[in-house]
């Protein structure tokens, strides 16, 4: 039984990667309620208008199917609105239904309902299995399938970044372009989600990767895909289907997952790594030793999807933390063993769970106290109740803002998430010091 979960829906992750295609349109093969579920979530934690379609399911359609509602959607979608692409992902309805998006998308496309030249994708995001990490995946998926038959090679890497901020994809592209390798991402939801204020409303923002990206990217000479969860499945459709090989790095948070990444990129890319990111290491390297006396054998419980979880569990570990709690809503036990392979060498014991709930973390916390709490807003209740600092990160974040424009990934993101924790557990020292104790410096 799920008491109080750690994950939310399929098509809320769908949609967020859909936003990553330049000029798309996503679209919720649904009732109208799942689409403003999800419209709401992304833009409570992006602080930006998200635009999305609903097939507007009735009870017509709830018994009869939904395939009028989404031909008579497409055709509507590209007369009013004039998309590039329509990135369509069902729901808990239309799944039971058992709607062949498919089937739907090609009738459109006979009937002429999409226009020369636009493109329709779709992926399947039934929300009782799998969960945000999930739907985000099958449309990345949806997007490697984009991709055209070819026999020459245009020297370009693709990273599939995983569910990271706007930021995060943007310090992707900027660690790329130092190391000097020609890079495709997708999706890339920087300059969508984080764009400037100027006054115009742009329905379709600048950013995102382009349909002639997508298309292309079975010419890459490789892929780097970044999780296991969110980004392995389009990576292995690339290497099988195109012959592009893949590798699966975990992301790159913290000092030993970015000194992978940066070394994947140099060996794929064929470049060296220059003095700039030696530099940034080195400066993170500081950090972490000017830190480390507040940092060890600190308890930490951590709530998240799990390609961010596993990551972070390194770098905490790395640092001399412990984290003794962890819980993921998502499902996939491999989770759990990696975790347990991480925190092999802890002093204390650990819990772990996938397809676990806040509850059990909670009730975990209350047995066994911990000094911070990592994860998402909803970890303030928890956090409040056991009188614990918190450290907001992951997905969704809706009572704070900023996450969408600094970075968590890379060297650069690593400093930042170690201010985070540092600020959070001196601040906690600070407040608890008797008055003879409360000194300027600890
Ligand atoms: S019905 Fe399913 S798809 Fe719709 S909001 Fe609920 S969980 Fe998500």
């Amino acid at each position: 039984m799920t008491i109080n979960p750690a994950k939310t829906c399929q098509p809320i992750g769908a949609m967020y990667a859909a936003l990553g295609i330049h000029g798309c349109l996503p679209h919720s093969h649904g009732s109208q309620g799942c689409c403003a579920y999800h419209r709401s979530t992304l833009t409570r934690h992006y602080k930006e208008p998200i635009s999305a379609a609903t097939s507007s399911f009735t009870e017509g359609s709830s018994v009869f199917g939904g395939q009028a509602n989404l031909l008579q959607a497409i055709e509507t979608i590209f007369t009013v609105y004039d998309p590039e692409i329509i990135a369509i992902h069902t729901t808990c309805l239309s799944e039971t239904i058992g709607d062949d998006l498919p089937q739907i998308i090609k009738k459109a496309r006979d009937e002429g309902k999409a226009p020369a030249g636009k493109e329709v994708i779709g992926a399947p995001t039934p929300s009782y299995v799998g969960s945000h990490v999930t739907g985000f995946s099958n449309m990345v998926k949806a997007m490697a399938n984009m991709a055209l038959p070819t026999e020459r090679k245009n020297g370009k890497v693709n990273i599939i970044p995983g569910w990271v901020e706007p930021s995060d994809m943007e310090e992707i592209k900027r660690l790329a372009a130092t190391v000097g390798v020609d890079i495709t991402l997708f999706p890339d939801t920087s300059g969508v989600l984080n764009g400037p204020l100027n006054g115009e409303y742009t329905m379709f923002p600048k950013g995102g990767v382009t349909i002639a990206e997508l298309k292309n990217c079975s010419a890459a000479i490789g892929t780097l895909a970044l999780g296991e969860w969110c980004s392995a499945d389009a990576a292995r459709l690339l290497d099988t289907r195109h012959k592009v090989p893949c590798r699966v790095l975990d992301m790159p948070f913290g000092l030993k997952a970015t000194d992978r990444f940066i070394d994947a990129l140099r060996t794929v890319g064929g470049t060296t790594v220059p003095e700039e990111i030696s530099y940034e290491r080195g400066q993170l390297v500081d950090l972490i030793s000017d830190m480390h006396q507040y940092f060890y054998h600190k308890r930490v419980a951590l709530a998240g999807d799990p390609d961010q979880l596993i990551a972070l569990t390194e770098f905490l570990v790395s640092i001399d933390m412990c984290p003794v709690h962890l819980v993921t809503g998502t499902p996939g036990k491999r989770f759990e063993k990696r975790i347990r392979d991480i925190t092999r060498d802890m002093p204390f014991p650990v819990n772990v769970r996938a397809k676990g709930d806040m509850f059990l973390l909670h009730q975990w916390i209350k047995n066994d106290p911990v000094d911070l709490i990592i994860g998402n807003s909803y970890c303030k209740y928890i956090a409040r109740d056991e009188d614990t600092p918190l450290v907001r990160f992951g997905f969704p974040i809706l009572d704070r803002q900023g996450h969408q424009y600094f970075p968590t990934v890379g060297y650069k993101g690593g400093l930042r998430l170690l201010e985070k924790i540092l600020s959070a557990l001196l601040d906690r020292t600070d407040r608890d010091a008797p008055e003879e104790k409360f000194e300027l410096v600890f």
